[in-house]
């Protein structure tokens, strides 16, 4: 451990800490760097650790296309990144956006680039992917995306390569839960662990996910000008994870990922892993709103228990939820999941911010507190350069755009209603 007062602290080792420490490791003279995480690397609570996470560039908003094809690259070219990612391709149908699909190929048109992607009419998915998708339920679907060029990448994996770059860069990596920042006259110094150990800083960032609420109201309870608010909501979705045997992975193993926000499917799937499996998620998240004493607030506030924020066995899990993970199965596939077997299955927490733009920013109000996180579904595949965003932000360099897009007091008022902001609670499932 440092002598002297480690220049920053980073709570969280999810992909905004990770790459958050991977770009300021970097940084000549070496500055002193903790990151903190409850769990050793990779966190198995995190919604950064997964069997497959999805890669690409794919977005009606032009900016995070723009952040999508950057990141693509380092994903392709980068040996930190290039062995994890797989280009599968991937399809995305929709029924109540239908001018997504437009939009997203006129952005690479407004780009000058050309990756390859087209508009599919659904008859052409039946016959297209090898009869694959012949059976899919494709109600109410009116276009659907075809991007050759995107893919996924195995997520856990990444994460935990990176954070070994990280450490050995010199990061010091703890085992510790944050239970408080040191919060006093207006400004952080440190943070304080359920251990009893203290750590200082100069600068506190924190990359704490869906637990960020919570924190920050745990820690400041009485100064309401701190709390979150309705800036990051923790939401949960569910996903599944089926075991393949030769004879099905051979049948998937083409199989490009596919985003399926259309009819009762609503979920989504990726080619098998190296493992063998064959990932699932239920993309109709739930929250978890709870009385929060000290603060006075009702904050979402994720499971920490491991049934209900790590990969378990189904038997652990409500029937209604066994049965929308089925939904999706059946929905994109058909017959052809006919006898797979869900083997795992979680609850998965990420911070939802109502415009889906992330939290890159100082804390306006709380001198040398920093926060990078809120990835709002959308957040992993921008690993490989989510932390080079992060320092310029900590030197007041980001660029004008960005800052907006990131800042703590943007206004959130005349934003169209997030439907990924779930209404209905996870207490609501528990039968
Ligand atoms: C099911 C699911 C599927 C997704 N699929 C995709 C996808 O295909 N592509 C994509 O780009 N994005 C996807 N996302 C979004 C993406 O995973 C997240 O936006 C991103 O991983 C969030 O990263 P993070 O670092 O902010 O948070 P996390 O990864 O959740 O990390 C936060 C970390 O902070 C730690 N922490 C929190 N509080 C404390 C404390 N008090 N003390 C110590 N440690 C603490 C936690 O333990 C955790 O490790 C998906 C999200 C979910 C939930």
């Amino acid at each position: 451990m440092p002598e002297l007062a480690p220049s920053y602290i980073i709570v969280g080792a999810g992909v905004f800490g990770a790459s958050t420490a991977l770009y300021l490791s970097r940084q000549k003279p070496s500055p002193t760097i903790i990151l903190v995480d409850r769990f050793p690397y990779p966190c198995p609570i995190a919604a950064s650790h997964d069997i497959n996470k999805i890669v690409r560039s794919d977005y009606g908003d032009i900016f995070y296309c723009k952040l999508g094809l950057k990141a693509l690259e380092r994903w392709r070219t980068d040996p930190l990144f290039e062995m994890w990612y797989h280009q599968s391709g991937l399809l995305k149908a929709t029924d109540h956006n239908a001018d997504l699909v437009d939009k997203t190929l006129e952005n690479y048109k407004e780009l000058g680039v050309d990756v390859g992607a087209e508009l599919l009419r659904p008859a052409e998915l039946k016959t297209r992917f090898e009869g694959l998708f012949s059976e899919t339920d494709l109600t109410d679907v009116e276009n659907i995306l075809w991007n050759p060029s995107s893919g996924w990448a195995e997520a856990a994996t990444a994460l935990k390569y990176t954070l070994d770059a990280v450490t050995q860069n010199g990061v010091y990596y703890i085992t510790a839960d944050v239970t408080t920042l040191i919060i006093k006259d207006g400004a952080c110094t440190g943070v304080r662990t359920e251990d009893g150990r203290t750590f200082t800083a100069k600068k506190i960032i924190l990359c704490t996910g869906a637990y960020t609420a919570k924190l920050i109201a745990d820690s400041a309870p009485t100064q309401t000008e701190l709390q979150v608010g309705n800036r990051i909501t923790a939401c949960g979705v569910c996903e599944a994870a089926v075991n393949l045997n030769a004879e099905q992975v051979e049948k998937f193993k083409d199989a490009p990922a596919f985003v399926f926000d259309a009819n009762k499917t609503q979920g989504e799937t990726m080619p098998p892993t190296p493992k063998n499996q064959l990932k699932f998620i239920r993309d109709i998240p739930f929250k978890r709103t709870v009385e929060h004493p000290a603060s006075g607030q009702r904050i979402s506030v994720p499971f920490t228990n491991k049934e209900r924020s790590q990969w378990t066995t189904p038997d652990k899990m409500p029937t209604s939820i066994k049965k929308e993970i089925a939904t999706v199965m059946d929905g994109i596939y058909g017959k052809e999941v006919e006898g797979l077997i869900v083997h795992d299955i979680r609850f998965c927490w990420d911070g939802i911010t109502p415009d889906n733009n992330w939290y890159i920013t100082p804390h306006p109000r709380c001198q040398n507190l920093y926060i990078a996180t809120a990835g709002s579904f959308h957040g992993w595949k921008f690993l490989p350069i989510i932390g080079e965003y992060v320092v310029q932000m900590l030197k007041g360099e980001l660029g004008e755009e960005e800052r907006k897009r990131w800042e703590w007091d943007r206004s959130l008022e005349d934003v169209p209603r997030n439907v990924l902001l779930p209404e209905r609670e996870v207490g609501d499932m528990e039968v």
